[in-house]
């Protein structure tokens, strides 16, 4: 392998640290050996730490994020159930789709893309659908960047009797988020995000009253291999075989959930909005505007300037300068970049550095711009401007 250096700050994966990615070539264990059970049993412990629960059905399913949504999706729906989801963008759209092909009868909260759902907007959704079983939101919509609000969505979907499922996949470890504090009742995540582990795995955790509706299930999940009702036996004091778990994906959860908890995660996330708040600082004085209302810390999207060719930019970004960042989907192809400043990647470093290269090629492409003024920006936002 010849892999290029790169700097990862696009919509994930995130960088990986090299502590991680040595976990990885360690030693493969029996699924069902006790060294490995114990490496199962730490990083469940340290999976309820991060997403703020004590959910016991607390695990992470083989497969990228989508697999954990899918998860989540399968084991709480069956054929005619009502479902209302939140869409103000791909992910959210996403996860529509999937409530569909469960055979849920699916009714779309809609915003417009950069926008957040607006809690009245659900309570008017549930008021006109006393069925209900469940509502379906992104925290953190990683296509436009926007930071939903859960706490007030919360307590109407509670209020009406219905089940909050939330994907926290560009979330969790990066911004605060509270499964039991919040009432959520099935969340997901993946490891490339805030968690800055390679893609493989999807944390997920259900809540005691999401556990009773799969246990009353009239019909069998419909996904053999995401099936909880099984899954939970691996995990749980039996141990039965169920699928081999990747045990090397495994080691390097738990190995990047170790950082997590040595750096502290409160600290963790204000290191995000920290660094956030300073490439905020520097795109605006680049002359560049944010898309969403309500900004994330860990996904940045800015319009693509008048007259900048986005393709090019991001080629010369990642060829001369080694830096990713993403492009826009859907109806924001070829209109927003994407600037992740997830887990290991949002550092004062990678900010420096994008902000550099940026001024460089919006200067080169015709921009008036003052040298320096990005990073002055910057530094003043960290406080070194005084
Ligand atoms: C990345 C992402 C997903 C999908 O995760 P994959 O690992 O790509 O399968 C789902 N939801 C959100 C909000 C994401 O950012």
């Amino acid at each position: 392998m010849n892999i290029p250096e790169r700097i990862l700050l696009g919509p994930g994966p995130s960088t990986v640290p090299a502590r991680v990615l040595a976990a990885l070539a360690a030693p493969t264990l029996g699924h069902l050996d006790p060294a490995y059970l114990a490496i199962m049993d730490e990083t469940r412990g340290l999976l309820k730490k991060v997403f703020r629960t004590d959910n016991q059905l607390t695990l992470a399913v083989p497969g990228t994020g989508s697999a954990g949504m899918e998860a989540c999706v399968a084991n709480l729906t069956e054929p005619g159930d009502d479902a209302i989801v939140c869409v103000a963008g791909a992910f959210g759209a996403r996860l529509a789709e999937m409530a569909e092909r469960q055979g849920a009868f699916v009714h779309l909260v809609s915003a417009e893309w950069g926008r957040t759902i607006d809690p009245e907007a659900v309570a008017a959704a549930l008021a006109a659908r006393p069925r209900t079983k469940w509502v379906g939101i992104v925290h953190a919509e990683t296509s436009t960047g926007a930071h939903q609000p859960l706490e007030e969505i919360s307590r109407i979907v509670h209020d009406a009797g219905a089940l909050l499922l939330v994907d926290a996949v560009t979330s969790l470890g990066g911004h605060a988020l509270a499964v039991d504090a919040w009432r959520i009742d099935a969340c997901w995540s993946g490891t490339q995000k805030c968690l800055s582990c390679p893609p493989g795995l999807a944390p997920v955790t259900f809540s005691p009253v999401a556990l009773e509706v799969i246990d009353r299930r009239q019909s069998k999940c419909r996904s053999w291999y995401l099936d909880m009702s099984l899954i939970r036996n691996y995990w749980g004091a039996d141990r039965a075989y169920h699928h081999t778990a990747p045990v090397n994906m495994t080691y390097a959860l738990c190995e990047a959930l170790r950082v997590v908890e040595e750096e502290g995660l409160e600290a963790r996330i204000a290191r995000h909005r920290t660094n956030h708040l300073a490439l905020r600082a520097g795109l605006e004085a680049l002359g560049l505007s944010y898309i969403p209302e309500r900004s994330l810390a860990s996904l940045n999207a800015v319009r693509v300037p008048a007259g900048v060719d986005d393709v090019r930019a991001r080629a010369r970004l990642l060829e001369e300068f080694g830096i990713e960042i993403g492009g826009g989907l859907g109806p924001f192809k070829g209109k927003a970049w994407r600037i992740g400043l997830m887990g290991a990647s949002s550092t004062r470093r990678n900010v420096t550095l994008l902000l550099g290269a940026l001024e460089t090629i919006l200067r080169d492409a015709g921009a008036q711009l003052s040298p320096g003024a990005a990073l002055a920006a910057a530094a003043a936002s960290y406080g070194a401007g005084r």
